[in-house]
């Protein structure tokens, strides 16, 4: 490849992460979208590269782009990234979070993995292309989006149901949060590939008692109830289920560390994987934790009803048996309702773009495997697949062995290694050009 890609991701890379696009969730005090599309729009646009800017909501803006391939009738690969982040307190961090500092062989700033390093990445193979007139093998359609972190309503979902021509004839799609190395000695490196994503179910329970007198004897009393229910959600743990990715994440890795780990009972052998234990730990079960309590107005007066938040998250495949063990545990008098729901999405390990990011990473990297595997939390990918594209979490990072890489995700002192970053261009540029 030409080497111009490289050379500018850093830089570009840094302006994103100087664009304050932080998301708290609430339109009135998210900014920095439009500013961030209108840069990448700008960057695409001084390599000729033709983009639309569409807003969901007044500055909540999303950009595609469409490539084409040298062979139009083959299915399309979106390759997609979000330009929003999570927000960032500046006193918790040894850096300003919007300063796109390099320090110590890092670039640091909040999105600096989540996910403006591989929005940069995407836009310097791109430009790359453009100026060398490369085509691609099959049309690309890119896609920056808004509102990734805040539920997707303002960004993928609302382009999905606008704008769903915009990705016609998309077959895969590649984003957000796989292709990351996992060292497991100097001759090798596990990349993990996300092929899977839980889905999500926010859940808000509630009780309803006879409202009455602090003072009296009172046994119909609705925050006991809702108490009674949240402990035990909280405290309960739900069985162990190996899914097709997470059993051949587990063999792959039992064989590249050298060890046994039963299918049946993986938890200890996940707790020794170290930097990313803490990712691989909840894929291999439901989980739902109370995040919110809410019930009363006045310290002498019981309420006559009461209600709690609980974050669910389902493996694939078990939404239904999942809301049939909870109700078990709540018991039948306090009531569900779904405030927000995601399914869980899963698609093979296999085909030819798989094969395809196993090459790119090999000739980066001699020592590097592809696994696949389960994420825990949710992305755009959810969105897209509802379109039936097959979504991969394929964000090309190689990382120092030792960083605890799941940490920085929503973290304090987010930063990439700038060598990483420069491999992933490399890897991103032959991947894209193979697929
Ligand atoms: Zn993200």
């Amino acid at each position: 490849m030409n080497s111009s890609a490289v050379d500018e991701v850093v830089g570009l890379c840094q302006d994103l992460l100087r664009i304050d696009t932080t998301n708290t969730g609430d339109p009135r005090t998210t900014v920095g979208e439009r500013v961030a599309a209108e840069y990448v729009a700008g960057k695409l646009a001084d390599a000729g590269i033709e983009s639309r800017l569409l807003e969901s909501a007044p500055k909540r803006a999303n950009l595609v782009a469409r490539i084409p391939g040298a062979d139009r009738s083959r299915g399309a690969l979106l390759v997609h990234g979000h330009l929003d982040v999570v927000p960032a307190d500046k006193s918790e961090w040894s850096v300003d979070p919007f300063s796109g500092e390099i320090k110590d062989g890092y670039l640091w700033g909040r999105g600096a993995v989540d996910m403006k390093d591989f929005d940069a990445m995407v836009l310097a193979v791109v430009r790359d292309w453009q100026r060398t007139g490369y085509v691609p093998p099959r049309d690309i359609i890119l896609a920056y989006t808004a509102d990734e972190e805040a539920g997707m309503e303002y960004g993928s979902q609302w382009l999905v149901q606008k704008h769903p021509e915009l990705f016609e004839g998309a077959t895969e799609a590649i984003g957000e949060v796989g292709g990351y190395s996992y060292t497991v000695n100097k001759d090798l490196r596990l990349y993990l590939v996300q092929t899977a994503e839980k889905g999500l179910d926010w859940l808000r329970l509630h009780a309803t008692g006879r409202p009455g007198h602090g003072s009296f004897i009172h046994d119909d009393n609705a925050v006991t109830a809702l108490a009674e229910a949240v402990a035990a959600v909280g405290r309960h743990r739900f069985p162990v289920v190996v899914t097709p990715t997470v059993r051949t994440f587990l063999e792959q890795v039992g064989e590249a560390l050298g060890i046994d780990i039963d299918p049946a009972d993986p938890e200890l052998a996940i707790a020794k994987l170290g930097p990313i234990a803490n990712l691989i730990g909840a894929t291999i079960r439901n989980t739902a934790n109370p995040t919110r309590l809410e019930a009363g107005y006045k310290d002498n007066v019981i309420p006559g009803r009461a209600s709690a938040t609980v974050d669910c998250r389902t493996l694939p495949g078990q939404a239904e048996s999942f809301l049939a063990e909870l109700r078990e545990i709540i018991g039948p008098d306090v009531e569900i309702e779904h405030v927000h729901q995601q399914p869980a999405v899963e698609t093979e390990f296999g085909g030819p773009l798989v094969n395809a990011m196993g090459a790119a990473l090999r000739a980066e990297d001699p020592g590097a495997r592809t696994v696949p595997y389960l994420m825990s939390g949710g992305t755009d990918a959810k969105a897209f697949s509802t379109l039936g594209i097959r979504c991969f979490g394929f964000a090309p990072l190689q990382l120092p062995p030792d960083l605890n890489f799941a940490a920085l995700f929503h973290g304090i002192d987010e930063r990439v290694p700038v060598e990483g970053l420069k491999f992933g261009v490399r890897v991103l540029d032959r991947l894209l050009r193979n697929s």
